[in-house]
């Protein structure tokens, strides 16, 4: 359990500085000095710095130490943020990723000293290629949702192609939040479509939109933000082609299904790929990522340049494709992303991936089987790699989502992703991953289950966790519409 000490507060380091304290002080100059004034542009050189904290090494040390243990990590416990694949990163794929070969290249290099780096390039589309059963892939996107701008992009310039300006794009209300947002940023207008009781895609819902007309593509989520897997996506996929309109699959979550369906096969013109999650990067705090995305052979064209090639036994980065969209992002994407994803890969083999998938939906169903007398759960549909509870049966007692999310950091560990899917009211959406062992999820399971029982025999307790944390609840309507980005010294202070 955290909460280790009862030091409740780590001052700023600003607030730590006293007059005189030197972390490291240099031999005095035995050489002439020059005088900055007398060699650079005078107006360029800056006299003393203002505030800038005066503190020892130990004390600089110790600041940044305590506040890195203040952070929960994949490396300390569960962490099971639901549709973000929080799952343990193997130090091999850092091991690799820091090789010199890798890390000093140019990117500007000539194609024949960098063949490694471009086969690592060709080798990773392969093995993407293997698992979705897809055409061909760009590695370029940096994260999920670019991936996703990337693909509307394509399927926006394809339309174009046909002289045709279709408008709508059809996304069910069980999608990932991004997918409305790249949908609009591609210039497209969306229309939501309600899911059916059972949390899945609506096909006569689908077609009264098609036979409306003016419809570019349907964007899905496989499986979606419930982890309820879409049976119906191939029959979805024929009716789209045959009004002329596109499949987008959000694969971010392929991790549920990789090597055990093949997106190809059920008619996706293009899916994004989340190599930070599936194939594991550390990708907390926004960054990096890669969002790899595969196409048919129908968008083939207009994938974004370069494109790796194979000409006479060597590789080479292909430019000269007339219809594609452009660059999406400089160079060739997140290029230390991409060398982990295949270090994953080949670390595992392919029963290794299968395996891990299902690692991952029997570790969620694990959670979904305990925990199911004590929350409610969201949908009765079968999850994969993922469960939606609600705070239902907590309510009666003025326990919310929130108050059983803030009491678990109090069990010391981070919460599950709350209040998303919008679709169910109240939601806590757990996602365990393939990389816990029994014992951390039944440890987890405990804590949730003892939330339960404390929500009944004593709500304030909840209603007022965190109550270990170095800091409790805060303003978080305040710190997004005043955030007070720098310290500067108070009246009076100091
Ligand atoms: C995480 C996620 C995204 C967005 O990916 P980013 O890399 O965060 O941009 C999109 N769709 C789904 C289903 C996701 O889980």
């Amino acid at each position: 359990m955290k909460g280790k000490s009862l030091r409740t507060r780590e001052p700023l380091i600003f607030e730590k500085s006293s007059e005189g304290a030197v972390g490291f002080q240099l031999p005095a100059l035995d050489v002439p000095q020059v005088d900055p004034e007398q060699t650079w542009d005078s107006e360029l050189v800056r006299g003393e710095i203002e505030e800038l904290p005066e503190v020892t090494e130990v004390e600089v040390v110790r600041h940044f130490h305590r506040l890195s243990q203040w952070n929960y990590s994949v490396d300390e416990g569960l962490y099971p943020l639901g549709s973000c694949t929080m799952k343990y990163n193997p130090r091999i794929n850092e091991e690799l990723a820091r090789l010199p070969g890798f890390t000093q290249v140019h990117p500007l290099q000539p194609e024949g000293q960098v063949q490694g780096a471009l086969q690592l390039m060709w080798e990773l589309e392969q093995a993407l290629l293997a698992v979705t059963g897809m055409a061909r892939v760009t590695l370029q996107p940096a994260a999920g949702a670019h991936g996703e701008l990337t693909g509307m992009l394509m399927i926006r310039k394809a339309l174009q192609d046909r002289g045709e300006a279709r408008r709508r794009v059809l996304i069910p209300d069980s999608a990932h939040g991004t997918n409305p947002a790249s949908a609009v940023f591609a210039g497209f207008q969306v229309v939501e479509l309600a899911s059916t009781a059972a949390g899945t895609l609506d096909l006569a819902a689908l077609q009264r939109e098609l036979d409306g007309g003016d419809v570019a593509a349907l964007m899905i989520t496989v499986p979606n933000t419930l982890g309820v897997f879409e049976p119906q996506i191939a029959q979805a996929a024929a009716m789209l082609h045959e009004k002329g309109a596109f499949l987008y699959m959000d694969g971010a979550n392929l991790n549920a299904f990789v090597g055990k369906a093949s997106p190809g096969k059920m008619g996706a013109d293009a899916l994004h790929i989340n190599l930070h999650k599936t194939f594991s990067t550390p990708h907390g705090g926004g960054g990096p990522g890669a969002g790899p995305v595969a196409v048919s052979s129908l968008l083939e064209p207009y994938l974004p340049v370069p494109v790796v090639e194979k000409r006479e036994g060597r590789l080479i980065l292909d430019y000269q494709r007339p219809k594609t969209i452009g660059k999406v992002r400089s160079f060739y994407g997140n290029f230390g992303v991409l060398v982990r994803a295949l270090a994953y890969i080949c670390s595992l083999g392919r029963n290794g991936l299968v395996a891990m998938a299902e690692a991952a939906v029997l570790n969620a169903n694990y959670l979904r089987k305990a925990l199911q007398e004590h929350y409610h759960l969201a949908f009765d549909s079968p999850s994969l790699h993922e469960v939606v509870f609600d705070d239902s049966w907590q309510k009666p007692y003025g326990v919310s989502n929130m108050d059983i999310a803030k009491r678990l950091l109090d069990y010391g560990f981070h919460a599950p992703t709350v209040s998303f899917p919008l679709v169910v009211h109240g939601a806590l959406m757990i996602e365990p991953t393939d990389s816990e062992s029994l014992t951390e999820l039944e440890a987890f399971a405990e804590a949730m289950r003892a939330i339960a029982r404390e929500a009944q025999e004593q709500p304030e307790l909840l209603k007022t966790a965190p109550h270990t944390t170095p800091v409790r609840r805060l303003d978080e309507v305040r710190a997004a519409r005043k955030p007070v980005l720098r310290w500067q010294r108070e009246q009076g202070e100091g």
